[in-house]
């Protein structure tokens, strides 16, 4: 079995004789048959090809494979934004009426989508701390509970998940754990392997890793019997009327039924399609992707040393740091590094973070993170602006708070940049 580096450069393609070494970038949208009954079987879901780049397209399919080997998942599937794969996780096992148990500490635009746009459709949410106790956590579920989710390392709050005390939990009640693993990326940590059921991604961050291409993915661990708990997911082990009475759990079993229905059903419905074009760009940076992980990681803690030290620095936020509160589980579930993200505060509170990022010139003000180059972000400001000040209390986002997203320069370059912009910050 290949390792992991090998895995990024080489899994989802093998081209054979004569073929191009590169993933063809396949830019059509329909693809051509011989009969009619050729392509009606692939609308019964008979047989399997391609026919609609909606739905699925082969250069997209070579990517998603590749990311389903790396998360050692059974199926995976690609969407258009991070934001498309969580509401499709979500969506693909709740319908009105139903509820999901979520950590609190997650991505703004996760949290905007679940506690505004979700709960519209009739999905309500709970949210937890990661780290509340046993009984906190218990006490969350409902009889219409269909999902826990939760994200590796939290975006921007930089906590590390307990996974297996969120897979426990949400086994416990009969219903799957979601991960959002963007941060961690499958070279630092792997959610299936400690009991997450389905993890997601937005590949806009480290995956593509250049800030070129927006997307997301979804992959299942195959490993979740929807069978067991048939009433609570009628939408995986009843007919569907839109494929003549098809049952997925039947047809495609643990291992195919999640991404299959998502794919045909609800990528059929909402269309949040990659363009083959992205998808060819992502698979470049998956590439690379353990090369950079590791210096991303190597580079953020080497900063964050740096600013702890620092006598205008009020705190700082690393998981990797031994100081840090998540610090035990990311010794657990991320042994060879965290991430590229290092938050902190200045002493000089909101003002003086304004003042710090206006001094930089090596690292750029972007609403982006996980980039190869350096970039810093106040969310309090942007990102999280619609949360009120007990909402950004609860994602653990202080408004003093600055998100250094560290690139994958020379590490002393970078802490020089930040060097003469704190010597630019009034103490
Ligand atoms: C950026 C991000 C998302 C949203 O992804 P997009 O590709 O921007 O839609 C979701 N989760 C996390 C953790 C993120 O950092």
């Amino acid at each position: 079995m290949a390792k992991l580096g090998t895995k990024c450069v080489h899994a989802g393609y093998s081209p054979s004789n004569g073929e191009p070494r590169q993933i063809p970038i396949i830019q059509s949208t329909t693809f051509k048959y011989r009969s009619g009954e050729d392509m009606a079987r692939l609308f019964d879901l008979e047989a399997s090809g391609f026919f609609y780049t909606r739905l699925q397209n082969p250069t997209s399919e070579h990517v998603a494979a590749k990311i389903c080997a790396l998360e050692g998942g059974t199926a995976a599937m690609l969407t258009s934004s991070g934001q498309a794969a969580a509401f499709m996780a979500i969506f693909n096992i709740c319908s009105c009426g139903d509820h999901v148990v979520s950590s609190s500490n997650i991505y703004g635009g996760t949290y905007n989508l679940f506690a505004v746009t979700m709960k519209r459709m009739g999905i309500d949410f709970t949210f937890v701390s990661p780290d509340c106790s046993d009984e906190e956590l218990e006490a969350a579920f409902r009889e219409n509970t269909k999902a826990v989710f939760g994200e590796t390392i939290a975006n921007p709050a930089l906590t590390v998940l307990d996974i297996e005390r969120f897979a426990k939990a949400a086994h416990s009640h009969g219903v799957p754990l979601i991960i959002d693993n963007t941060f961690a990326t499958p070279v630092n940590c792997r959610p299936l392997e400690w009991g997450a059921d389905i993890v997601i991604h937005s590949t806009s961050k480290y995956m593509d890793g250049h800030a070129a291409a927006l997307g997301g993915a979804i992959i299942d661990g195959g490993k979740f019997d929807w069978m067991a708990h048939a009433s609570k997911f009628p939408g995986l082990t009843t007919p569907d009327p839109s494929y003549h009475g098809l049952v997925y759990a039947d047809r495609f079993g643990r291992e195919g039924a999640f991404i299959t229905k998502c794919t045909v059903q609800l990528m059929r419905d909402f269309g949040c399609t990659p363009s083959p074009q992205n998808s060819f760009l992502l698979n470049l940076g998956l590439e690379t992707l353990h090369l950079r992980m590791e210096r991303h990681c190597k580079n953020a803690l080497a900063l964050a040393e740096y600013l702890e030290g620092h006598e205008r620095v009020s705190w700082v936020n690393y998981p990797s740091l031994p100081r840090n509160s998540s610090y035990e589980l990311a010794k657990k579930y991320l042994p060879n590094g965290s991430c590229g993200v290092v938050s902190f505060g200045l002493k000089g509170g909101r003002a003086a973070a304004g003042n710090f990022m206006t001094g930089l010139k090596l690292a750029s003000i972007v609403t982006h993170v996980a980039d190869a180059r350096t970039c810093v972000l106040h969310p309090a400001s942007t990102t999280h602006r619609q949360l009120s000040d007990g909402e950004l209390a609860a994602a653990g986002v202080g408004p003093d708070m600055i998100r250094f997203s560290v690139g994958i320069e020379d590490a002393s370059d970078i802490i020089e940049d930040v060097e003469q912009a704190l010597a630019q910050v009034e103490p």
